[in-house]
């Protein structure tokens, strides 16, 4: 298996003994692994709420110098402006990672790309956009590649949802550069790190960005999806030897999802057509209105012709979710 990028480290730097703690551990831990190491941690935080933790700032920079100094693990950090670029460079910071929020707005990463160009960075991480947006993330990454630095992309998903599709689109536009996982944001969800993990050896991704934290459950940011160091040597140490069929696995994992989506949109539906049983029972109305029923049936169909779905297949399937809601509905 070809070495692998490992970026670990808490979501935000919080205090000088927290990110000391977890950087001598996550160094410790993965001393056995072959593949590069890097050390992450925020120091601006792009945070939803306002009245949340916003990262600890400029102080920051110094504990993760003193990172680099006493572990000799290379430092990564996050920037949304041409200041924060500025400050991470006069700091020595090796790379630095642009977030889904701003890798969403092009001027903002334009201004990034200006403020890098001519430094001696190792490298950028690029997150993909908030929205699932794949020639968006394909042109920051042009971006960033014009001010002559080296880039990597980071596939952290949209929410919650994996969009593999998404992935999967830019891999085939742009094989030649590093496609990295990250299974913490994808999923919010710490239970859910090493089954993604999994998925990304065995869909060949060229390493992981992983929230590692000496204490998540008192993290003030992203606390659910945080693991330990110990944690993740476990879960690193897992051995996934099936290499074969990388295309097949890709195209489950995105038919996989786009299934997801679909159950996800019946229990919707459903749950809706109930809200309508109950407003026509109190309005006394009959369950079943056959002029509406065609209505939507016709509406269907028209529909999937137009869209090259066999109209056939898409009335049958119509029926039975028709079946199904007046059984509910009743
Ligand atoms: C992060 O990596 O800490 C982060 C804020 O991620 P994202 O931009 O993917 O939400
Ligand atoms: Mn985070």
């Amino acid at each position: 298996m070809k070495d692998w990028t490992y970026i670990v480290g808490p979501c935000a730097a919080e205090t000088e003994e927290q990110v000391m703690e977890t950087a001598r551990a996550v160094s410790c831990q993965l001393s056995d692994i072959s593949g590069q190491v890097i050390f992450r941690a925020g120091i601006w935080k792009p945070r939803t709420q306002p009245d949340t933790f916003q990262g600890i700032g400029d102080e920051g920079l110094l504990w993760l110098q003193r990172v680099k100094q006493e572990t000799g693990l290379d430092v990564a950090t996050e920037v949304a402006t041409p200041e924060q670029v500025k400050k991470a460079l006069r700091a020595g910071v090796d790379y630095i990672w642009i977030g889904a929020r701003t890798s969403a707005n092009p001027i903002a990463v334009q201004e990034i790309a200006d403020a890098i160009k001519g430094s001696n960075l190792q490298g950028v991480f690029v997150k993909n956009p908030v929205n699932d947006d794949v020639a968006l993330w394909a042109g920051d990454i042009e971006r960033i590649e014009k001010a002559g630095v080296n880039v990597a992309a980071v596939h952290r998903g949209c929410g919650h949802q994996p969009c593999w599709k998404m992935a999967y689109e830019l891999h085939k536009q742009r094989p030649d550069i590093k496609l990295i996982l990250d299974p913490s944001h994808m999923s919010g969800d710490a239970e859910k790190i090493a089954g993604l993990c999994q998925d990304a050896k065995e869909l060949e991704y060229d390493g992981v960005m992983i929230e590692v934290h000496n204490n998540p459950n008192q993290a003030l940011s992203d606390n659910r999806q945080q693991i330990t160091p110990e944690q993740l040597h476990e879960l690193l140490i897992l051995n996934i030897n099936n290499q074969q069929q990388t295309e097949l696995k890709w195209l489950r994992h995105m038919i996989d999802e786009v299934d997801d989506q679909l159950w996800q949109t019946l229990q919707k539906r459903m749950e809706i057509s109930r809200q309508i049983g109950a407003w026509k029972k109190q309005e006394g109305m009959e369950v079943v209105q056959p002029t509406r029923f065609q209505e939507i049936l016709q509406k269907r169909k028209k529909w999937a012709h137009k869209v090259g779905l066999e109209e056939n297949m898409v009335e049958a399937i119509f029926i039975e979710i028709h079946k199904e809601s007046v059984r509910v509905q009743k």
